[in-house]
């Protein structure tokens, strides 16, 4: 367990979609609220096709509500003097200066939360996730259930019209959480363009 002396540091949700992520940083906004710390929730403005803006409430009444952002730059300039928690859900579709960003946060004392599937659907690295997470004190992995197997799953396996998508499509694509299942490494599948092509056919 990490037990930080002084106030600053950098934690990592990182995880398949389904896998609870946001889940798991509303949790822990809304026990920083229940502390009575100054929160602010950031959400990349990429994912709104995935329902929106969302609000964290705590039983007292409390509400936060996450600030839609383009940029890691963004979120530097809106953070604000006093603001003790910054969390920053679905990090993977910033831009790599987040991982400057969090660091500068977390040196002026700031507990910085950033939740994000460290892999896309070929699972390979997605955006600053993997800097994030080396740079961070503590890092969870979360797993969802595969959808094949019941086993944990690892992967986000992407369809396109019900088949696995190729592994040449574009790493964001516009559709949402449903052109996507949580898979294991196993049931996972990319298949190249011409293996792709033998499916159709
Ligand atoms: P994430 O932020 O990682 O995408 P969420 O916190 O939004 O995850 O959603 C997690 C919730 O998704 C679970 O509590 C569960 O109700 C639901 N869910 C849907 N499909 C799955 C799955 N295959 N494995 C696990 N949970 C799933
Ligand atoms: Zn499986």
């Amino acid at each position: 367990m990490f037990h930080g002396t002084q106030p600053g540091w950098l934690e990592v949700i990182s995880g398949v979609m389904f896998s609870g992520k946001s889940e798991e940083m509303i949790r822990r906004v809304r026990r920083a609220v229940i502390a009575k710390k100054n929160v602010q929730v950031f959400k990349s403005h990429v994912d709104d096709r995935y329902g929106g803006v969302y609000t964290v409430s705590s039983h007292d009444g409390t509400i936060v509500e996450a600030e839609p952002v383009q940029s890691s730059l963004e979120i530097m300039e809106r953070v604000r003097p006093d603001t003790e928690v910054v969390a920053v859900d679905e990090a993977q579709f910033l831009d790599m200066g987040i991982v400057t960003v969090a660091n500068a946060l977390a040196a002026r004392g700031v507990r910085v939360i950033l939740a994000g599937t460290d892999s896309d659907f070929r699972a390979e690295r997605f955006g600053a996730m993997p800097e994030l997470m080396a740079a961070a004190e503590i890092v969870d992995k979360l797993h969802a259930i595969c959808v094949v197997c019941g086993g944990p799953a690892s992967r986000n396996q992407r369809l396109v019209n019900g088949r696995p998508a190729p592994y040449d499509s574009p790493q964001i694509m516009v559709g949402g959480r449903e052109s996507y299942e949580a898979r294991c490494r196993h049931c996972h599948q990319v298949p190249r363009k011409d293996e792709a092509q033998g499916a159709l056919l």
